[in-house]
C-alpha cells in the first residue's frame, strides 16, 4: 500500500500544525510521499507566505525596499524550525533567494520558494529525502504542464527512494531549468502528479475542513460533508469556485483511477470525502454540491428567426474568437442567444465585440448585462429525478432572487443559474435549504 499525502498551507502554518502533520504521517507507514504547500495563514488576519513572497519580489526586482518583508518570511520559517527543535539553518538559502530576487529572476521562482523551503523543513523533520520539484516536474516554454516528460522522469526518480518530500506548486521549464509554477492552489496538482507516477493506492489531500462540503462554509453555516463524489461532479464544482481542490488536480489521478481522499489535519479522525471515478453508492442528497463565482456578464443577442439562419452561431462566436475571449455558457432560445463571459476578460473589448456582432449577423438587438454570478447545482442523483429545476426556481423565487439565466449541461449532471452578484449568497443559501435542509 502506497499513499501520497499533500498538506495545504493552513496545515503547515506553524510548528504546532507541523506536529499534527508529523503525527498523521507517522500513524500510517503507507504515507510515503509527502507534498507540502507553503506556510499559510495562522489566523484570519495573517498573510500566506506565498503572498509575502510575491510582495517581496515585486519590491526587490523594482529597486524598492524589500528587506522587511524578506525578514518577515524568514521569521515564519525560523519559528517553525525552532518550534520543532530542528538542527537546520536556512541562512544560505535566503541569501541565494535574495540575490535572485534583486536580479529579477521571475515571479514564479519567487512564489515557488514558499514550497521549496517548507519542503526542506519537512524533509528534515520527517527524516525523509528531499526532492526538488524543479528536477522532476516539467513545463514547456509557454508554461503548459508536460505530463509525459514529467511522468517518465518522476517515476524513475521515485523508484530510487522509499519515502520522499516533494514540494508542491512548481516545476521547471524542460531542459531549461527556469522555475515555473502552476496557478494558485497548485500544490494539489503536484500531489496528483506524484500519485500517478508511483501508482499510488490513494492520494490524501489534507486541509482545514473535514472534506468537500455541499456548499462553501463561508456562505452556508456548517454545511454537510459530501461522503463520496465522482471526479466529474467535483470538476464541475471546483471549476465553479469550490476552492478545496484545484480544478486541474483531477486529471493525473483520473487517468489511473486513483481515488482522492480530502481530510482534515485538525480532525484526523474524520473520514473526509472520497473522490472516485464512479460509484454505486447512492448520494446522500439529490444534489451533491453547490458552488458559484461572481464577476460574469452576458451578451444577449436577439434576432427574429435566428434559429433558421444557418451559421448564425458560428458567425457570432467568431467575433469572440477574434478578440481571444472564451465563453462560459451559451444558453439559447428561438430568437435569442446569450453568451456568458468573464467580465474581466470582456470589458476591454466590449464595444468592438458589439460592433462585430452587428456586422456579422445584423441582429435586432444586442444587450449587455453585467455583474452576474453563476451558481452550479451539481449532482449525479439529479439525472433520474424530475422536478429539480422547478424546486430550484421556487426556492429562488421565495428568497426574492431574480434568475437571470439558466443552463442545464447536456450530461444532466448540473444546472447553472445566473443571478445578480448581490444575490449570490442569498441564492446559495436558498438552494442549500431546499435541497439539503429539507431532506435531512
Ligand atoms: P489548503 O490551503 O489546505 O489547500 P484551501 O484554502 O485551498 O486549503 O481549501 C480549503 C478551503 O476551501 C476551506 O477552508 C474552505 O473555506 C474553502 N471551501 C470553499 N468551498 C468549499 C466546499 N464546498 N467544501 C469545503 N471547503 C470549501
Ligand atoms: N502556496 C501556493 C498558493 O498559495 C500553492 C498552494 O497553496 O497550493 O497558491
Ligand atoms: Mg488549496
Amino acid at each position: 500500500m502506497k499513499k501520497v499525502v499533500k498538506f495545504g498551507g493552513s496545515s503547515l502554518a506553524n510548528a504546532r500544525q507541523f506536529k499534527k502533520v508529523g503525527e498523521i504521517i507517522r500513524a500510517d507507514k503507507s504515507r510515503k510521499y509527502v507534498i507540502p504547500s507553503a506556510p499559510g495563514k495562522r489566523n484570519g488576519k495573517d498573510t500566506k507566505v506565498t503572498d509575502l513572497l510575491y510582495q517581496c519580489y515585486d519590491a526587490a526586482s523594482t529597486g524598492a525596499s524589500y528587506k522587511k518583508i524578506l525578514n518577515q518570511i524568514k521569521e515564519r520559517y525560523d519559528d517553525i524550525i525552532d518550534g520543532l527543535k530542528l538542527n537546520l539553518n536556512l541562512d544560505h538559502e535566503f541569501a541565494t533567494i535574495e540575490e535572485n530576487f534583486v536580479k529579477g529572476i521571475g515571479r514564479d521562482y519567487a512564489a515557488s520558494r514558499g514550497e521549496y523551503l517548507n519542503g526542506i523543513v519537512m524533509a528534515e523533520y520527517l527524516g525523509f529525502p528531499f526532492i526538488d520539484a524543479a528536477e522532476v516536474i516539467f513545463f514547456d516554454e509557454e508554461g503548459n504542464f508536460l505530463a509525459k516528460e514529467t511522468n517518465e522522469e518522476l517515476s524513475e526518480r521515485l523508484k530510487t527512494v522509499d519515502t520522499a518530500v516533494i514540494p508542491g506548486f512548481y516545476g521547471s521549464v524542460y531542459h531549461n531549468g527556469m522555475v515555473r509554477t502552476f496557478s494558485r492552489g497548485g500544490s494539489d496538482i503536484t500531489g496528483s502528479i506524484v500519485a500517478r507516477a508511483i501508482h499510488a493506492d490513494l492520494y490524501e489531500n489534507w486541509t482545514d475542513v473535514s472534506g468537500f462540503l455541499v456548499a462553501d462554509p463561508r456562505i452556508v453555516e456548517n454545511p454537510a460533508v459530501i461522503e463520496t463524489i465522482t471526479y466529474k461532479e467535483l470538476r464541475e464544482l471546483a471549476y465553479m469556485g469550490a476552492s478545496v481542490l484545484h480544478e486541474d488536480a483531477i486529471f493525473p489521478v483520473r487517468s489511473e483511477g486513483i481515488p482522492i481522499n480530502i481530510r482534515n489535519t485538525n480532525k484526523p479522525e474524520d473520514k473526509g470525502t472520497l473522490i472516485v471515478e464512479s460509484t454505486c453508492r447512492k448520494p446522500r442528497f439529490l444534489v451533491t454540491g453547490i458552488a458559484g463565482k461572481k464577476g460574469f456578464c452576458v451578451v444577449n443577442i436577439e434576432k427574429a428567426m435566428m434559429n433558421s439562419e444557418i451559421g448564425f452561431g458560428r458567425k457570432v462566436l467568431a467575433v469572440f474568437e477574434k478578440y481571444g475571449i472564451s465563453f462560459e455558457h451559451m444558453p439559447s432560445g428561438v430568437d435569442t442567444m446569450s453568451i456568458v463571459l468573464h467580465q474581466s476578460e470582456f470589458e476591454d473589448y466590449e464595444q468592438s465585440v458589439v460592433a462585430g456582432i452587428h456586422r456579422a449577423v445584423s441582429p435586432d438587438s444586442v444587450e449587455l448585462e453585467s455583474d452576474l454570478a453563476l451558481i452550479a447545482v451539481v449532482g449525479r442523483g439529479m439525472k433520474a429525478n424530475r422536478g429539480i429545476a422547478g424546486r430550484l426556481f421556487a426556492a429562488l423565487g421565495h428568497a426574492r432572487v431574480n434568475v437571470k439565466m439558466i443552463d442545464q449541461g447536456s450530461s444532466e449532471l448540473n444546472i447553472i443559474v445566473g443571478v445578480k452578484n448581490e444575490d449570490f449568497e442569498t441564492a446559495i443559501r436558498a438552494i442549500y435549504d431546499i435541497f439539503i435542509n429539507t431532506e435531512v
